[in-house]
């Protein structure tokens, strides 16, 4: 029933490098299967992502300009009034939740992960991953029993420059919102038309044809499976790791942390042998009265300068001006890789 639609287009040039002799160069046209928006796949192999050394960033003048380092966070970074949180912020273990001293929406935080100012991806530990996620619950289920009418709870993260992070000192965002923004309402209202026309959760539906297909498929947890996307968002893919019967922040318990913080460490082993050292993640939570149709779900989308000397972006006209995503990779490739770290 989920169509993996494709369209291969040949474009030909007298090539300079062989003599100007004919060649044939395909790229790949591939339909979002849940939105039907187009994605480009081009330039195979032509990039290959380089990694950076960031050691040298944590240095005392630069950890005395975070607000995220100690002791800079406790007169730094503000705190939420009494009426959203009596104590004013979150701690959970490592991680501390505040209020986003920039907010771009009305509920609008940041979960600092620990004390580190720069932390390599080979160090993001499960436990310090454990407690973010832990804080971010907690924030999620508190504000959900003050009916504020903030129904979408959204978790995104920007790692390392090149994701667009501004402070290196890791953290994630955490918005509850009102307005779910532009991928989350095409996701929400295209899984309902699906429910409605299928009688089936297109999420549950996706990783069955997935692991029937196999070639996309990275493998499976207890709750959870864990695919490369087939029409993927970023330049070097995007792998998604979704919860099929998981829906709405009060069906996430502590196993259900524990397994999303198993699944990334898997994925994050695979990037570091693939030199993939930034990323953006979103992780997608069911609003109530969704739940037959909308899963738990988490995307991540690697990020990279596409050279180191010019700090050149990954992220061009496709994307800015046509809105066309465009990969240099083949998911199928890159899954066949990732699969061995499961
Ligand atoms: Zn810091």
């Amino acid at each position: 029933m989920i169509e993996f639609k494709t369209e291969v287009v040949t474009t030909t040039i007298l090539d300079p490098r062989e003599g100007f002799a004919r060649k044939e160069i395909d790229s790949e046209i591939r339909y979002d299967p849940l939105t039907g928006e187009s994605r480009r796949l081009a330039h195979f192999g032509m990039i290959k992502p380089r990694k950076e050394d960031f050691s040298s960033w944590d240095t005392p003048e630069n950890r005395s300009r975070c607000p995220f380092c100690p002791p800079n966070i406790e007169r730094m970074t503000p705190r939420f009034p009494p009426e959203v949180l009596q104590d004013g912020h979150i701690r959970r273990g490592e991680a501390t939740l505040l209020p986003n001293i920039s907010p771009y929406d009305r509920f609008s935080a940041l979960a600092v992960m620990g004390t580190r100012h720069v932390v390599p991806l080979e160090e993001l530990s499960p436990s310090l991953l454990k407690d973010t996620f832990l804080a971010e619950m907690d924030f999620f289920r508190i504000i959900a029993a003050k009916s504020f009418g903030t129904p979408y709870n959204i978790v995104i993260w920007n790692y390392m420059p090149p994701s667009g992070g501004g402070i290196v000192h890791p953290h994630q965002q955490i918005i509850v919102s009102d307005s779910p923004g532009n991928l989350l309402r095409k996701s929400l209202e295209n899984s309902r038309r699906y429910y409605q026309v299928h009688r089936q959760n297109y999420w549950r539906e996706l990783c069955r044809a997935e692991k029937e297909k196999g070639q996309r498929f990275a493998g499976e947890l207890e709750r959870s499976c864990w695919l490369a996307s087939f029409a993927p968002l970023g330049v070097l893919g995007e792998f998604l790791g979704i919860f099929p019967d998981v829906h709405t922040v009060s069906d996430v318990d502590g196993a259900v942390i524990d397994e999303l913080v198993s699944g990334l460490e898997r994925l994050f082993r695979y990037f570091s042998s693939a030199n993939i050292y930034s990323f953006n993640m979103g992780l997608f939570f069911a609003p109530e009265g969704t739940e037959k149709y909308f899963s738990l779900h988490l995307r991540v989308i690697p990020r990279l300068f596409l050279n180191l000397e010019q700090k050149t972006s990954d992220v061009n006209s496709l994307l800015m001006v046509l809105q066309e995503p465009f990969a240099v990779v083949q998911p199928e490739k890159q899954c066949a890789e990732l699969r061995s770290f499961w």
